[in-house]
């Protein structure tokens, strides 16, 4: 284990500005916290945060990355809290454990590729400070080191796929070659131990062959280069096993010859002094064709840079040979790290510390090859979305600005269309609060749900919009079916006639609908009015002239399609239709809809509102809803509740009550409205929380006094905290 000295010392060495003080009490407080916990291996637990540091001051990374190091386990696994830890060691340090504690806790549960890109990008979303995912690579790089201590091997190969599919490859997307190629070796020699030796065994064979072979053509190199004047530094690097094995299934070859297994690198000093290395290379050697790239004027996405290009060699090898300056030597193995500006006393939120970023930024615009771009797409388009979990671990991306109802469609139209709540990471919220990455969300769902038009306002996917609108359309034409049914028979029995199907068969042509269900519903729309049916069936009744709207006498009574108190949920979407009910201004036939968004009583200053194909919907007057009719004046018509006629009938007032979260007063509450005549036809809690339960309640009532007498009586209630008629 790592001492408390060596690593300041360790830091100090690249970073002379480190705050010594912030390191050793780091030091103190996780060894501390740790305790005695051990590690599988037997070790003190202490020593993994520990050596994490270490790799992380092997990436020369600031000390709050170090600090995050010594402390990145000690919310998962200590008692210590986020709070404290922004006390000591500042919101930065805070902030950083906090990330690396959230990216630990999700968990690869498929194994499926477009799960684990995913869950690249999620990674990538979640950190939105770099530093966040270095520390993470450099935990899960000390964990591969030492996977051999855990005993069960199913756990060890999960560890170990997760670290092929998704930490591998985000090292190399930021351009941390050293830690990919560790990352990768090390699960290799888990998930194929066999590949693993079988290439290693090869690789020894041909090491031996060509022992003599790797300094004689290092130093043909160097001779060569120095005949053009040109100082660099040449050496011969093997491949690792992995990198050999993936050539050989991806391109199905086997590896003969040394320059299958070595690659020789030339480091010099300028780029203009790469392009001269590489001019008396091919001038020298015949050149391999196809080998040649050049990633110092096209870099790759992830910031690297090299010329690569492949020779027949001084002793008639081929080889391979990467040219490059000691600045893209440090930026290919450290990748992003590479970019830390040190800026004393300066926090890590100024702007040169980002620097880095901006340039990675600008690398990953420039990609010029689709496909790799597709491989490296840059990070700030992760941003546009969010990652989600289903209980059961499955990853769901949405849009950024995705509510649980998007989630629910995209998990199953059935689970969508169903949907009455969510549970977000185990809290029941509201059904339009927006998704963070990494939520996981759990939608209740009852069978006697169905989608309600709201939902659309805060739906944001083409696919919860369009399965909540198909169903809209569903719904209202049952309405207007309804609706129309009960005009066509009033309008009949004033004239002693019975509406029969057969009568509406022989007539629908007239009216141009293709059946008599379309005929009723277009009556029920008010596109087509019911006496102008009953004089298409009997055509020996006169038509009266209709009378149109604004006279202000004429009452038009309208029998009641449904009685909401035996269907609770009759017109819940959109519109309830109004019936036996008495207003003044109406024009007779049309359709007539109560606005659910305010849920008009008797006595309630009202409006109409015309909308074809529709009808009137009545809003109160102090409707929100009104203003997006502002500037279309020809669609308000004065209407108002009939003083003279006695209105007996029902109507559903809409309350939002807070409730305490105690036994027995939900119960009181129902005690309350009942011993006050009014009749609860729908209930729904739309926010829990420990202590109070919010809800929405829509309670049948005879008019706006009626309500006004319940609420009074529910405010003196105990247990109820607030009652307030609700409005939208
Ligand atoms: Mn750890």
């Amino acid at each position: 284990m790592i001492r408390q000295f060596e690593l300041v010392e360790r830091v100090q060495s690249y970073d002379p500005t480190a705050d010594e003080d912030v390191l050793n009490r780091a030091y103190v407080y996780g060894l501390k916290k740790h305790g005695n916990q051990l590690r599988a291996s037997g070790d003190p637990y202490f020593s993994h945060p520990v050596e994490v540091a270490g790799i992380l001051a092997e990436m020369k990374l600031d000390t709050s990355s170090i600090v995050t190091g010594l402390l990145h386990d000690t919310l998962e696994d200590t008692d210590a809290t986020r709070d404290e830890i922004a006390r000591l060691f500042g919101e930065d340090v805070a902030r950083l454990v906090d990330g690396v504690t959230k990216l630990s806790r999700l968990e690869v549960q498929s194994e499926s590729t477009k799960e684990a890109e995913n869950l690249r990008k999620l990674i990538l979303a979640m950190s939105s400070d770099i530093r966040v995912l270095l520390v993470k690579l450099a935990d899960r790089l000390h964990n591969m080191r030492t996977l051999k201590h855990i005993k069960e091997p199913a756990r060890r190969s999960r560890i170990a796929r997760e670290t092929m599919d998704l930490y591998a490859p985000l090292a190399s997307r930021i351009g941390m070659e050293n830690v990919k190629r560790e990352l990768e070796e090390l699960a290799f020699a888990e998930l194929n131990p066999d590949g693993r030796t079988s290439v290693q065994s090869r690789l020894g064979y041909l090491r031996e062959k060509g022992e003599k072979l790797v300094p004689e053509i290092e130093a043909e190199l160097v001779a060569t280069l120095k005949a053009g004047r040109l100082e660099a530094q040449v050496s011969g690097r093997e491949k690792t096993p992995y990198s050999i094995w993936r050539k050989m299934q991806q391109k199905n070859v086997s590896f003969e010859q040394l320059a299958d297994i070595m690659a020789f690198r030339i480091i010099v000093d300028t780029v203009a002094e790469c392009y001269q290395a590489l001019g008396l290379l091919h001038g020298e050697y015949q050149v391999v064709p196809a080998r040649f790239k050049d990633y110092i004027s096209v870099p790759k996405p992830n910031g690297y840079r090299s010329l690569h290009t492949g020779v027949i060699g001084p002793l008639g090898q081929r080889i391979e040979i990467q040219i490059r300056t000691s600045e893209m030597q440090d930026q290919a193995e450290r990748g992003v790290a590479a970019h830390w500006v040190y800026k004393q006393g300066g926090p890590s939120t100024d702007a040169p510390q980002y620097a880095w970023l901006r340039s990675l930024m600008e690398i990953l615009d420039k990609a010029p090859n689709a496909e790799e771009f597709l491989e490296h797409t840059k990070l700030e388009m992760f941003q546009d979305q969010v990652f989600c979990f289903t209980p059961k671990g499955k990853l769901i991306a949405l849009p950024r600005g995705a509510t649980p109802i998007d989630f629910a469609y995209a998990v199953h139209s059935q689970v969508g269309d169903t949907c009455v709540g969510a549970k977000i990471n185990g809290r029941m919220l509201p059904l339009r609060t927006q998704l963070a990455n990494g939520d996981q969300i759990e939608i209740v769902t009852s069978r006697a749900q169905t989608p309600s038009p709201t939902w659309e306002r805060f739906a944001v996917t083409g696919k919860a919009k369009a399965a909540i609108r198909r169903f809209i359309r569903v719904r209202q034409r049952e309405q207007y079916i309804q609706l129309g049914r009960s005009l066509l028979d009033k309008t009949f029995h004033e004239e002693g006639y019975e509406v029969t199907e057969k009568g509406l068969d022989g007539v629908r042509a007239n009216f141009k609908q293709p059946s008599t269900d379309d005929l009723v519903a277009a009556v029920g729309a008010g596109l087509t009015g019911a006496r102008e049916v009953l004089t298409a069936v009997f055509p020996g009744l006169k038509s009266r002239p209709s009378v149109r709207s604004g006279s202000g006498a004429d009452v038009v009574p309208i029998s009641r399609a449904r009685k909401p108190s035996k269907s609770g949920d009759a017109g819940r979407n959109g519109a309830e239709p109004a019936g036996q009910i008495a207003i003044r201004g109406l024009i007779p036939g049309m359709a007539v809809h109560f606005a659910r968004c305010c849920h008009p009583l008797p006595g309630d200053r009202i409006v109409g509102i015309i909308t074809t194909g529709k009808g009137v919907t009545i809003h109160t007057i102090d409707c929100a809803t009104l203003e997006s009719f502002s500037d279309a004046s020809e669609r308000w018509i004065d209407v108002g509740w009939d003083a003279t006629s006695e209105h007996d009938g029902v109507y559903t007032g809409r309350l939002k009550v807070t409730v305490a979260n105690q036994p027995g007063s939900l119960s009181s509450l129902s005690t309350v409205i009942a011993r006050h005549h009014g009749n609860i036809s729908n209930l729904r809690i739309v926010n829990r929380s420990m202590d109070f339960f919010d809800m929405v309640i829509d309670v049948e009532v005879t008019d706006v006094k009626h309500l006004a007498d319940i609420t009074a009586a529910l405010r003196a209630t105990p247990a109820i905290n607030a009652v307030e008629r609700a409005r939208n």
